[in-house]
């Protein structure tokens, strides 16, 4: 069955409907775009699929499982090994070197430390960043700092790669690269979910979901 599936998804905020009644499908494997204006809903899309909040009205199923029949604690345990999280800021512990920052994503999962680490660095390597294990955020390029990120996200290989403006800090060259590396994950067989106010990001990609007013407005296939 389909990863992520909404029917009549709303998510009110006291007397505002920040999403109106969403039906969306998502199939395993895909890769898509959400978009639209400032306020249009995209974070609360997020937030509904990423299961960081629940809808109050409509069925959401995630990787098979209807979200509403689940305890917050059986959805924390679903969300941990269902989906991986990119933000626009990198989120990365000063001081911290890449690998203990990759690591330390699996801290919760009672797995000891060697093997932590084992699985960190074979993330690094997954995103190109063999060769930075030991540095520390600040001496890694934007990009780099972004592409831990995506190590981080990808611990434990989840099949839903949920990623909120990945290249809004990014310059264009950094940025092209973040987008190929999401790609490579989607070749991979990862579903790939990525939330973008930029037109040229969305407008390469396979699917575009287009918000209005917490409406889905459009959907566009390429
Ligand atoms: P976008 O990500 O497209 O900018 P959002 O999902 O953040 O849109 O917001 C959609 C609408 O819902 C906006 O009107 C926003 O102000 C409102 N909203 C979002 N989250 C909250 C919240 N936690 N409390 C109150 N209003 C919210
Ligand atoms: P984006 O940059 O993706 O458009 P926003 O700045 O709209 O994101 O929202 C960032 C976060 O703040 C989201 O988690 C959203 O739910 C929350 N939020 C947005 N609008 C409001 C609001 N009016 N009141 C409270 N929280 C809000």
């Amino acid at each position: 069955g389909p990863i992520v599936h909404l029917a009549g998804v709303s998510k009110r905020y006291g007397s505002i409907s920040a999403l109106d009644s969403a039906d969306l499908l998502i199939e395993r494997g895909e890769l898509l775009a959400v978009v639209g204006p400032s306020g249009s809903g995209k974070s609360t899309l997020l937030n509904i699929i990423g299961t960081l909040a629940r809808p109050t009205a409509g069925s959401l199923e995630i990787d098979g499982y209807d979200v509403a029949g689940l305890s917050d604690r059986e959805l924390s345990a679903l969300r941990a090994r269902t989906i991986g999280f990119v933000f626009q800021q990198f989120h990365l512990a000063p001081g911290v070197p890449a690998l203990d920052i990759v690591a330390d994503g699996l801290l919760y999962g009672g797995k000891q430390r060697g093997y932590r680490r084992r699985e960190a660095e074979r993330a690094l390597r997954r995103v190109g960043l063999g060769h930075r294990l030991q540095h520390l955020p600040h001496q890694l390029s934007g990009g780099e700092q972004q592409r831990v990120a995506v190590a981080r996200a990808v611990l434990g290989d989840p099949p839903l790669l949920m990623a909120d403006e990945p290249t809004g800090n990014l310059d264009s060259v950094s940025g092209a690269a973040v987008m190929d590396l999401l790609r490579e994950l989607h070749g991979g067989g990862t579903t790939v979910v990525i939330i973008t106010h930029d037109r040229d990001i969305a407008s390469v990609l396979p699917r575009e979901v287009r918000l209005k007013d917490g409406k889905i407005a459009e959907e566009v296939r390429r």
